[in-house]
């Protein structure tokens, strides 16, 4: 009783000090360099910040498929408690899918076109074992429940009728109703943690809002922890409750969505803020000049000090720690020492 109870408090996932590297011909891209991050039953985490800080990259090793040459090179990935990083290989294949779950930005690139949505949407069943396991005799009755479990999940994202549309190709489907489907594929096996690397990006806004009323339904419905990858603040505000901003391969600030965003303690995050339009806010847009840091070669001090407004001399030579405020805030810059 005592081991459930404490099961059920641990967090459904903690990444510690985690570092990726990918070597290429220039020397070695430090994607992610040391990242932190806690995520209880039922959050909503939203990783936000450019192209290229390393959020993608985050979230592949915490699902363990950094493309070869690649490789984690440190930390801890703990799946309630259990080490992904000491997981084989066919360990990680039970894992995937079945507990964590991936949406990915593009779905004309994730589903395959010369499959069903319905055979698609099965497979994941299938390979998770939740179908097999019948006895010969009643394969009839396993394919019949394998046919219900699809109908099910493609009426819980909202693709109307699915009796028919199940022996549909992914080309029939538009854009938004292709991310349902990955969406249906992620839920399949009803995992603990869903994560979404920018999965509205290729969608108009209206449809952009029906996938995230989708997602928070089934956060709010099964309790499911959601990691959404986005470099939309907005879309961060309206769906998410805690905020990680990655500059650099790091994680510079964190803490509540609306602390970050109503009071941003980060030059970057400031940046950010400046650079979008606000609902009330006649302001003039301020882009944050300058690109974001060569990861092959970083300098000694703060990675972005070259583009802040509040550098000091002592930034360039002396790499901010990560400071915890009294509030669960964390903020990697010297200006709040
Ligand atoms: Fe700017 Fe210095 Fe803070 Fe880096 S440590 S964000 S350069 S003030």
């Amino acid at each position: 009783m005592d081991a459930v109870k404490k099961s059920e408090e641990l967090p459904v996932l903690q990444v510690s000090g985690l570092k990726t590297e990918f070597p290429t011909p220039r020397g070695i891209v430090h994607a992610v360099r040391g990242i932190d991050f806690t995520l209880e039953k039922g959050d909503i985490l939203a990783i936000v910040g450019e192209s290229g800080c390393g959020k993608s990259a985050s979230l592949l090793s915490i699902m363990r498929l950094i493309p070869h040459p690649g490789r984690i090179v440190e930390g801890s990935i703990k799946f309630e408690g259990k080490e992904l990083l000491r997981f084989s290989k066919a360990e990680m294949r039970g894992v995937r899918g079945k507990d964590m779950a991936m949406v990915f930005q593009d779905p004309m690139t994730t589903l395959n076109p010369a499959y069903r949505v319905g055979e698609q949407i099965s497979e994941s069943l299938q390979v998770h074992g939740l179908l097999s396991g019948f006895p010969k005799r009643l394969l009839r009755r396993e394919r019949e429940k394998e046919r219900a479990k699809v109908m099910e999940l493609l009426r819980q994202v909202g693709i109307p009728s699915p009796e028919h549309r199940h022996l549909e190709y992914p080309y029939q489907f538009s854009g938004g109703m292709q991310q349902r489907i990955l969406i249906a594929i992620a839920l399949a096996c009803r995992p603990k943690i869903i994560l979404a690397d920018e999965p509205t990006t290729a969608l108009d806004v209206t449809v952009q809002a029906q996938v995230l009323d989708l997602m928070q339904e089934i956060n709010e419905e099964f309790g499911t922890s959601i990691i959404l990858v986005t470099h939309d603040l907005g879309v961060a505000a309206e769906f998410c409750d805690k905020a990680a901003v990655m500059y650099a391969g790091q994680i510079v600030e964190s803490g509540n969505i609306e602390d970050v965003l109503s009071s941003p303690l980060h030059p970057y995050t400031q940046g950010l803020l400046r650079s979008i339009p606000q609902i009330g806010q006649r302001n003039e847009l301020i882009p944050i000049e300058g690109d974001v840091p060569d990861l092959t070669d970083l300098s000694p001090g703060c990675s972005f000090a070259p583009r802040c407004r509040d550098a000091y001399s002592y930034c360039n030579n002396i790499e901010p720690p990560l400071i915890v405020l009294d509030n669960g805030r964390e903020v990697r810059c010297h200006l709040h020492m």
